[in-house]
């Protein structure tokens, strides 16, 4: 039993942060009725060797890499029972020495429309790409992510955005619609407005060029093998900074 949205992928969840995540955003996905108790999220927290073999791993999706950072690491580590060569770590808090690259969401689901502000003594040689939640398609969101992008932009990253599901329609109208993949959530509206959403970002910060993607596209098919930003991202980084070692926990 596997997360459904990563099938025909090459990546592989691995959850070592038991529970829920401790940061309890209100609108993280997992925590929209997603049962910690999903068989694919509890085979998430048992993977063996044979699990991760030619997989990248991708490590506490839904948690945070950063809490009961000491486990995530004894248990991602090659000495552990699952011992994998490639993988990533998820958090969205900005502490990135990790032993390999790092996936950070600069507006987690408190703070959807604050950011985290960027320092010059993070590790930023070890982000892989930055992830924005985007909670709505207002002008005022469109401007708000653009300038918040801006410092991660001239560091040449990535950008990924995230267009948010909620278990309840929100008060203000956005044209959400209703929508049943693992549970009932509410999502910023179509697909079309959607792409207009990104193609008014693209008109708007020309530095965006190339470096915009949106988590599980926009043509409709939402799954990560046909995202495929993650594995490309992780192999761009990979070719860039080589596997360096894990570090001892
Ligand atoms: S960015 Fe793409 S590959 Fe990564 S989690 Fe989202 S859908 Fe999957």
């Amino acid at each position: 039993m596997s997360n459904a949205k990563l099938a025909g992928s090459n990546i592989v969840d691995f959850i070592p942060q038991s529970g829920a995540c401790p940061l309890g955003c209100p609108d993280c996905y997992y925590n929209l009725g997603v049962s910690e108790n999903a068989e694919w999220i509890k085979a998430a927290n048992h993977l063996s060797p044979q699990d991760t073999a030619n997989k990248i791993v991708r490590v506490n999706s839904g948690h945070d890499s950063n809490l009961c950072r000491d486990d995530t690491l004894i248990l991602a580590s090659p000495n552990s029972a699952v011992a994998f060569k490639h993988a990533f770590f998820n958090t969205s808090l900005p502490r990135f020495d990790f032993p390999r690259p790092v996936v950070f969401t600069a507006n987690p689901g408190w703070m959807k429309w604050q950011f985290h502000e960027p320092a010059t003594h993070w590790k930023w040689d070890n982000l892989m790409f930055v992830r924005f939640l985007v909670p709505d398609l207002t002008i005022e969101t469109r401007i708000r992510l653009a300038l918040a992008a801006k410092p991660y932009l001239a560091r040449d990253l990535f950008i990924v955005l995230t267009f948010m599901r909620y278990t309840e329609r929100p008060k203000k109208n956005y044209g959400y619609t209703q929508m049943n993949h693992f549970t009932h959530y509410w999502w910023a509206a179509t697909l079309p407005s959607r792409r207009c959403f990104l193609n008014d970002m693209l008109r708007d910060e020309p530095t965006f060029q190339g470096r915009l993607g949106v988590c599980g596209g926009l043509d409709g098919d939402e799954r990560c093998a046909a995202c495929g930003i993650c594995e490309s991202t992780y192999w761009a980084w990979i070719a860039e900074k080589g596997l360096a070692k894990w570090a001892k926990p």
